[in-house]
């Protein structure tokens, strides 16, 4: 009481206060990544961070793969991965820092009992489901995959995306949506002109829908600025849809290099907080607790 600043709007205020200060999707050097766990942590710290989740690729079966594979890199060196998260976990705890072990998996509808034994083997505090692969085609790594194909097999993909999206929901596996309309990656527009189509949000509204009533959030991630469609994950449409489902969120800058963690989360607090989110969620271990990130 008794301040007032003429300069004072509440866009300036948000701007000023809109500040993230968790990352929950980080990747190291045990899959393609280039830094180590503690080059991350450090780049979380500087950034302001409270909460780091690391979330490391998943092993993958045989059969899926990528033109540029790291899976036996990955195999070889993932009990690493765990032994070193847990160490800086048990190392930041006392300082008040929260280190999270969590785990991206590749979602791969065919390999769901695999996926099952994958992720109970370790304990991990979150789970995210990512969908990077429809049947055995890992879809956003070739943009000249993409060029070959017709406006119409392109929707059928967007399609096909969103009814797995559904799917990999309703197994209750995970606690976290990844990208969520990451299959627009290198097609953009059309993926717009996709959406246009009322039938199109209906089948995001069943994915979205049946993430919420698994208990997920989806993540809202700056990596989709750094690719070529130039576009947070997800985009104004969805966004605005997720919030109609009250949909909870997490915040993802999906780092491969350290100058990537947190990267552009203003711009990530800022789109989130207009549709009128003021939190996100955190999972440890089955426990979900809220961050504020924004004050009204
Ligand atoms: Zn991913
Ligand atoms: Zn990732």
């Amino acid at each position: 009481m008794g301040y007032y600043d003429a300069t004072f709007t509440p866009f300036t205020f948000l701007r000023e206060h809109a500040m993230i200060r968790v990352d929950l999707h980080t990747h190291t050097n045990h899959s393609h990544a280039r830094d180590s766990v503690r080059q991350m942590f450090e780049a979380g710290q500087a950034r302001g961070l409270v909460v780091q989740g690391f979330s490391e690729h998943s092993p993958r079966p045989e059969g899926y793969d990528y033109p540029e594979e790291y899976r036996e890199h990955l195999a070889a060196t993932f009990d690493q991965y765990l032994a070193e998260v847990t160490t800086l976990k048990e190392e930041q705890a006392p300082r008040g820092v929260d280190v999270l072990l969590g785990l991206e998996v590749d979602w791969l509808e065919d390999e769901v009992p695999y996926l099952r034994r994958m992720t109970a083997a370790h304990e991990y505090d979150y789970l995210i489901g990512g969908i990077h692969f429809l049947g055995r085609w890992g879809f956003d790594s070739s943009p000249d995959d993409w060029a070959k194909l017709s406006l119409e097999e392109r929707f059928a993909l967007y399609e096909r995306y969103y009814r797995t999206m559904k799917v990999m929901a309703e197994t209750g596996l995970f606690n976290i949506v990844a990208h969520p309309d990451l299959i627009k990656i290198f097609s953009v527009d059309d993926f717009h002109r996709w959406l246009e189509r009322p039938e199109s949000m209906d089948l995001v509204g069943d994915a979205l829908t049946a993430a919420r009533d698994a208990g997920m959030a989806m993540e809202i991630s700056s990596a989709g600025l750094r690719k070529p469609c130039r576009e947070i994950y997800p985009g104004p449409k969805i966004l605005k849809l997720a919030r109609a489902l009250r949909l909870p969120i997490t915040f993802a800058s999906d780092s491969h290099a350290t100058e990537q963690v947190a990267w552009k989360f203003d711009e990530l607090a800022r789109y989130a907080a207009a549709e009128g989110w003021r939190e996100s969620l955190v999972f440890r271990r089955g426990v979900v607790t809220v961050m504020p990130f924004a004050e009204d």
